[in-house]
């Protein structure tokens, strides 16, 4: 995989809804091939500021960069066809779908070409079928996730725990660049958790980039090597888990909650 430098730049984000400030002129950024978390008590503007990142929202005013192009204000799937892409809860409509269907149902066209070659390195010149990579793909993102023997299952009979590991493969069939997670392990038991956790470790050693927004702020101290604190709707603090940890702004804002 080719680093890109910065591959997420959020520059003087503000989000407002009628007279509520959601977000108020939040700036960081992202560095290629880290775990960076964003924390930051309710209300703090996270799942907000995820939204404006991945054009859910559009931004009242500020810029968001994606490997140094301007993405703010495009379509979600314009974004998540560049390489950004973030974890979705499995419609209804797809709860009657097996697994292995929800994965297939990646946009076509979307699958990576590195993606490709990741799973059929025999096959380069030959004539393969889309269908048939994305087939490929697919069995191999959810032997990564130990979830192929659930592959007939339908989606809608999954545990809480299965669906996030689930909604995670989803994202991460189109061989995304930058995966935004928000709240990956609300409601996960501990053996998911650490599952998990243990793939997003694995998955950022082959060079994959991830955001993870979580209000727990242990799950973040302990797993991101950079953490970015929001409240009130801008960044608080930045720094390592141990500099977080200690720092009275912050302390004082989880108290206030
Ligand atoms: P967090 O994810 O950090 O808990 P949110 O981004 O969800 O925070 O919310 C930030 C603030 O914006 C809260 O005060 C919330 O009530 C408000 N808010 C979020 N979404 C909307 C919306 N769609 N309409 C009105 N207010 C909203
Ligand atoms: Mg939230």
């Amino acid at each position: 995989r080719t680093p890109t430098g910065v591959p997420l730049r959020v520059d003087g984000l503000v989000k407002r809804f009628g007279g509520v400030t959601a977000v108020d002129g939040a700036s960081f950024e992202v560095e290629q091939g880290s775990l960076t978390g964003l924390i930051g008590p309710n209300g703090a503007g996270k799942s907000t500021t995820f939204n404006c990142i991945t054009g859910v929202h559009e931004p009242t005013a500020g810029n968001i960069y994606f490997k140094n192009e301007d993405i703010t204000g495009l379509k979600p799937y314009q974004i998540a066809r560049k390489g950004l892409v973030r974890t979705f809860q499995i419609a209804r409509e797809l709860e009657e779908m097996t697994v292995l269907e929800n994965l297939m149902l990646a946009p076509k066209g979307q699958l990576g070409e590195s993606a490709i070659r990741a799973v059929t390195p025999g096959l380069r010149g030959e004539v393969v079928t889309q269908e048939e990579e994305i087939r490929e793909r697919a069995w191999e993102t959810l032997d990564f996730f130990e979830i192929d023997h659930l592959a007939t299952e339908h989606a809608g009979n999954l545990s809480g725990g299965q669906r996030k590991l689930l909604e995670m493969a989803r994202a991460l069939m189109t061989d995304p660049e930058l995966v935004l997670l928000d709240e990956p392990l609300a409601g996960v038991n501990p053996t998911l958790e650490e599952k998990l956790l243990d793939r997003i470790h694995q998955l950022r050693e082959d060079g994959y980039t991830f955001l993870l927004v979580e209000h727990d702020m242990d799950i973040i101290m302990n797993n991101c090597e950079h953490v970015i604190v929001m409240h009130q709707g801008s960044v608080l603090a930045e720094g390592t888990g141990d500099e977080i940890r200690n720092n009275e702004q912050v302390i004082e804002a989880y108290l206030g909650e």
